[in-house]
């Protein structure tokens, strides 16, 4: 096939004032792929809470502030447009249906690249803060590190997942739970949470409690197979209802898919004998460590606890074929891309159900 025609310039959103909720809406070059990279179209981009946490520079441990105009996203989805020099023989073609993720690029080769773990690569770079990401019509990505989409995958659904959905496949693996196991997802209302909830009770044969405010209820048990679910906004003791449905022993597994201090304090509380945390959420402003988090809370249960950021190229492409096969269906809400500055804002607010994404 040949290259589509592409314009001179494009129209994308950028963190005019990083730092605050605030995007504007700019036209910018569009620019020509280079070496082994392919221009891409991008008709969705999903919005995610990292997304938010760039704009407004909530992560201390990050190397420097958001560059002012950095055009931000990270879940885009589009087709090939263009290939780069060096790609005769890629087998990402013209046309082909692609995704970006949180990732941009990793080096593929690190120690940590060559064992799956790309979100750690010392040389990774991250879209929508190393590189323009996918609040825009048109973004460059190296071939070889774009996902797949299945044609069976509607585009709007596709997005959250190169995100979202691979965080929680990512984090469910990381917690070692076994198939009748029980696994508590703090924040299961949430973008990455309800993905984790449909993930864990339908593919991977855990049994799911979610906890999330009272109203997300109807969404994680309804739509996304949890057995049993603890309104968090209802009472101020979330361990025992865990410890009473669980016969006692605790959940072996608990993905904390929220940045607040008490979950992952609690969290810990909720494991059984040998029980995993899976740290999801992020954590805003000045770091804190974890309040309970003795030595010996570790010792004599056991216990584990376990980061997982974003995941890998091949989760990507897993995550994609449980779609493909109906078991993960993101809850999404399709808005156009000039609604951004008012998605952030009812981000920050927490209003947001489900994953909204962009229709560029
Ligand atoms: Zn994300
Ligand atoms: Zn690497």
């Amino acid at each position: 096939m040949r290259s589509e025609p592409s314009p001179m310039s494009h129209t994308a959103m950028v963190y005019d004032q990083p730092g605050k909720v605030s995007v504007k809406r700019v036209t910018v070059e569009t620019p020509e792929p280079t070496f082994g990279q392919v221009l891409i179209r991008l008709t969705h981009s999903g919005v995610c809470h990292s997304d938010h946490g760039l704009m407004i520079n909530a992560w201390e441990r990050y190397p420097r502030p958001t560059m002012v105009n950095q055009i931000g996203g990270h879940e885009g989805v589009g087709h090939v447009v263009r290939l780069g020099p060096g790609l005769g023989d890629s087998p990402v073609k013209i046309g082909d249906r692609v995704g970006v993720k949180f990732i941009h690029k990793a080096c593929r080769i690190c120690r940590a690249c060559v064992v799956g773990a790309e979100s750690c690569c010392a040389t990774m770079q991250i879209s929508g803060y190393y590189t323009p990401g996918t609040f825009q019509e048109y973004c460059v990505a190296p071939a070889d590190y774009v996902t797949p989409i299945p044609d069976e995958v509607p585009r709007h659904q596709a997005a959250p997942l190169l995100c979202a959905g691979l965080c929680a496949l990512s984090a469910l693996r990381k917690s070692c739970a076994a198939p009748g196991d029980w696994i508590v997802v703090l924040g299961a209302g949430g973008g990455v949470g309800h993905l984790a909830c449909q993930i864990a009770s339908r593919s991977l044969g855990l049994r799911v409690i979610g906890v999330d405010f009272a109203r997300k209820e109807e969404l994680v048990v309804r739509s996304c197979g949890a057995e049993a679910f603890i309104a968090l906004d209802q009472t101020d003791d979330r361990v025992s209802p865990v410890m009473k449905i669980t016969s006692g022993q605790g959940a072996a597994g608990v993905l904390v898919c929220t940045g607040a201090d008490s979950a992952f304090a609690e969290g810990l509380e909720m494991l059984r004998f040998n029980g995993v945390a899976v740290v999801v959420g992020v954590q805003e402003g000045r770091e804190r460590p974890i309040a309970n988090a003795s030595p010996n809370m570790f010792l004599f249960k056991q216990l584990s606890i376990v980061g997982s950021s974003v995941g890998n190229y091949r989760e990507a492409v897993e995550v994609m074929d449980l779609a493909r096969r109906g078991i993960v269906k993101a809850h999404v809400t399709v808005e156009p891309l000039s609604n951004l500055q008012s998605v952030f804002e009812r981000m920050d607010a927490g209003e947001l159900m489900g994953k909204v994404v962009l229709n560029i």
